[in-house]
């Protein structure tokens, strides 16, 4: 079997399911499982309505519902045609209640909480596999709907909650596997889950693609495509350079270095629950499906160039903390550390000197709590407005002078923070979010004027 994951703009609105059901159609002897995102924009949607009634302001979050209610009506009715569009509608109806209910439930408490939250963004993912399944049948496939939540089980951490592999296997041999047995194309809504204790969660914006992936990998598929808007895996965002080339063949490696600095093509996790089955994943174009997009495989063959792309993280701060006097006196770090973890914020970057340490994080309003903490052990500056620069290739090992390379293209710009990592496949830095753009296409000119025709179309 293969899983077919489709994003948000590739279910975006009738045509583009339409276009998801042919590609689809083509695939059928091996035994495809469809997941689907919300419909573009929806995930967003959902959470500004979950916000605005958690401040209290029922009538924005009701007027915002009703908005989404309808754009769904509309793209199902294009999708079924009245007759079965009738027959459809009380089950959308029932869902559009239930969310209108939660709104004003939450806005007369006026607090919103994580497990709320979860609750409100997973209506995106439950509608559009539901439209998804009623019109994939509509177009005669033989399509089954199956509730994520009964199979995708995961940690109690709302928002970006962890899944449990042993006992999504199970439910996913259980629920699925029969279906497919049967000769039925399941639909599954990417994104969510629930608890052991049949909570709904979520497992973190951009999800769907790990979704996918840990449905693949409990399925012992053959293969994972993630269909999106662009050719696949580009050697840099196309909406930052119009230049980007796509990347024909990736490692996993490399692959999952450039999700996680922010080439948002693909979710970070994606590639872990692939790699531990090796199975190959394939990001794929919907809107071009005859392009044959990047495939990411265990090894990548020999490319003369020294990386395959440029990743960019923008909305970045830089937190400083200085030690005067205990020059990072044994236990410093680690206290460090400690309080990050406490906030729960992340760290991508790090770089330390004698007196003191500079890390990155991206920006989020628990910063000032983060820093007053912080405070406590040393002196404390932080500065927003920065960007994560990352070059990825395998073959940076075995180039000397790379770097000498990349930081005279940069001779003019400042450089806030340098690290080339563990991993030996990035090279990073952080640099002001203004010249980003500029300092991409010097990049990109440089680099990926003249490619490897194996690697690179
Ligand atoms: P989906 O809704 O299908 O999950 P996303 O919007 O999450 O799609 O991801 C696709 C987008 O990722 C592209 O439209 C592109 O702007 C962006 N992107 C960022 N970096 C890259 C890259 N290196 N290659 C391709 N796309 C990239
Ligand atoms: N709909 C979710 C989001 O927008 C998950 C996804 O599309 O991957 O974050
Ligand atoms: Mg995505």
């Amino acid at each position: 079997m293969i899983v077919m994951k489709f994003g948000g703009t590739s279910v975006e609105n009738a045509k583009a399911i339409e276009r998801a059901a042919a590609i689809v159609k083509g695939r059928l002897e091996q035994q495809p499982v469809v997941v689907v995102s919300a419909m573009a924009k929806v995930t967003d949607q959902l959470l500004a309505m979950a916000r605005a009634a958690g401040s209290g302001d029922r009538k924005t979050a009701l007027k915002l519902c009703r908005a989404l209610q309808e754009r769904h009506y509309n793209t199902a009715g294009e999708l079924l045609g009245t007759a079965l569009f009738t027959e459809f509608h009380s089950d959308l109806a029932a869902d559009f209640e239930n969310l209108e209910e939660l709104l004003r439930g939450i806005s007369a408490v006026g607090e919103l909480t994580p497990r709320t939250t979860d609750y409100v963004a997973a209506f995106g993912e439950m509608l559009s596999s539901k439209i998804v399944t009623a019109a994939f049948a509509a177009l005669g496939l033989a399509s089954a709907l199956v509730d994520s939540r009964d199979c995708i089980i995961t940690d109690s951490t709302h928002m970006r909650a962890a899944p449990l592999f042993e006992e999504t296997n199970g439910c996913l041999q259980a629920r699925v596997a029969p279906l497919l047995a049967a000769g039925k194309v399941p639909v599954m809504g990417g994104f969510i889950g629930s608890s052991k204790a049949g909570i709904t969660t979520t497992i973190g914006r951009g999800g769907s693609d790990y979704s996918a992936a840990i449905i693949g990998a409990g399925l012992d598929a053959g293969r994972i495509e993630i269909w999106t808007d662009v050719d696949g895996m580009m050697t840099t965002d196309p909406n930052l350079c119009a230049d980007a080339r796509r990347i024909k063949v990736i490692s996993f490696d490399e692959a999952a270095e450039l999700a996680y600095f922010g080439a948002k093509v693909l979710h970070p996790a994606t590639v872990l629950p692939a790699v531990q089955k090796n199975i190959p994943v394939y990001v794929l174009n919907s809107r071009n499906p005859g392009c044959e997009g990047t495939r990411i495989s265990a090894r990548a063959p020999r490319c003369r160039n020294s990386f395959k792309a440029i990743a960019v993280k923008k909305r970045i701060t830089i937190v400083d903390v200085a030690a005067p006097r205990m020059q990072l006196a044994h236990g410093f770090l680690r206290g460090i550390f400690e309080t990050f973890d406490r906030h729960a914020v992340a760290v991508d970057v790090v770089s330390t000197s004698e007196v003191s340490v500079s890390l990155t994080v991206d920006s989020t309003e628990s910063i000032p709590a983060l820093a007053a903490d912080l405070a406590k052990l040393a002196d404390v500056k932080y500065e927003g407005r920065k960007a994560i620069v990352c070059l990825v290739g395998e073959n940076l090992r075995e180039t000397p002078g790379i770097a000498a390379r990349v930081f005279g293209e940069l001779a003019d710009v400042k450089i806030r923070m340098i690290s080339q990592g563990a991993s030996e496949i990035n090279l990073t830095f952080v640099i002001e979010e203004d010249v980003v753009p500029e300092v991409v296409r010097r990049l990109h000119k440089a680099f990926f004027s003249d490619l490897d025709a194996e690697v690179f179309a």
